[in-house]
């Protein structure tokens, strides 16, 4: 009788923990620099200039403020993509110890190298907007020096709505964007129900009325939580497959070799286009398109 018992406790205790101990969620955040608050100049956003170091600062405190609105909201497993430049901007060293990082480039998903299809939302951090939206900070896609924008299916798209439709490849919806007013409105056309943080009124590609870094923190913390409460009634954005792709060069040499590539053919003097498989082709094909030797 006791043997018996003890052999039932054996087996429902272990249950009973599992039941007890739900597995964190996870949440992917990519993170770029021409939206984190106060971000307008060069001066910002790569190491030759003379803020580049405070707005490192800034990106980590807009990272860490969204892992604690996450985190405000349920226990999360976290994985921080650092996007920007030479994907070494976030300061590593002040990110909590149980967060995973990805640096450097290249990478085959780029700006979403590490999403899978085992997490529940995809972040956003200091976006911006497309290079045809203009008077936005910075508007480029993927490439200001290289490309004059990219187009998936016949639409326009920033580096947002790319992003999104790679993450809606994987399941993974939007929860959350931050950038100037542009940016986020972009995002929140494909995904609506994605939360967001506007830290900057953008006058023009250098020029903004920006919240101070301890407002924009505070604002996508805020965000975070509230992006959180509604993670079940979130749908990822899908692109239809295969995805047709534009690409657009600001120099005619760059459209020329392009369409050397098999499955790439031009369409005017600026732009190729061809039709691939998925995001995840589209995106291993573009980095190697803006990547190419100057000529
Ligand atoms: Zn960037």
């Amino acid at each position: 009788m006791f043997a018996r018992l003890a052999i039932v406790l054996a087996l429902s205790v272990p249950v009973l923990v599992l039941q007890a101990q739900p597995r964190p969620r996870k949440i992917f955040i990519s993170v770029d620099m021409e939206g984190i608050t106060g971000v307008v100049q060069p001066a910002q956003l790569g190491p030759d200039g003379f803020e580049y170091q405070r707005a490192r600062e800034w990106m980590t405190g807009e990272v860490n403020a969204a892992i604690a609105g996450i985190r405000a909201a349920g226990a999360a497993d976290i994985l921080v993509c650092d996007s920007h430049g030479n994907g070494q901007s976030l300061l590593i060293d002040k990110v909590p110890e149980d967060v995973r990082i990805v640096r450097g480039f290249p990478r085959p998903l780029e700006m979403m190298q590490g999403i899978d299809d085992s997490f529940a939302a995809a972040v956003f951090i200091g976006y911006h907007a497309s290079e045809w939206t203009a008077n936005a900070v910075r508007g480029h896609t993927i490439s200001s020096a290289r490309l004059l924008g990219v187009r998936l299916n016949g639409m326009e798209v920033s580096e947002g709505i790319y992003n999104a439709a790679l993450a809606g490849q994987f399941g993974v919806p939007v929860a959350f964007v931050s950038g100037d007013r542009l940016a986020v409105a972009q995002i929140q056309q494909i995904a609506p129900s994605a939360e967001g943080a506007i830290v900057k009124e953008p006058y023009g590609y250098h020029s903004a009325n920006t919240v101070t870094p301890a407002r924009g923190q505070a604002m996508i913390r805020d965000g975070l939580t509230r992006a959180m409460a509604k993670l079940g009634s979130l749908q990822p954005y899908r692109v239809t497959t295969p995805v047709a792709l534009e690409v657009g060069f600001k120099l005619t040499i760059d459209a020329e070799r392009a369409a050397f590539i098999p499955g790439l053919a031009r369409s005017d003097a600026h732009n190729v286009k061809g039709t691939f498989r998925d995001m995840t082709e589209v995106t291993k094909l573009l980095q190697v398109l803006t990547s190419l030797e100057l000529p």
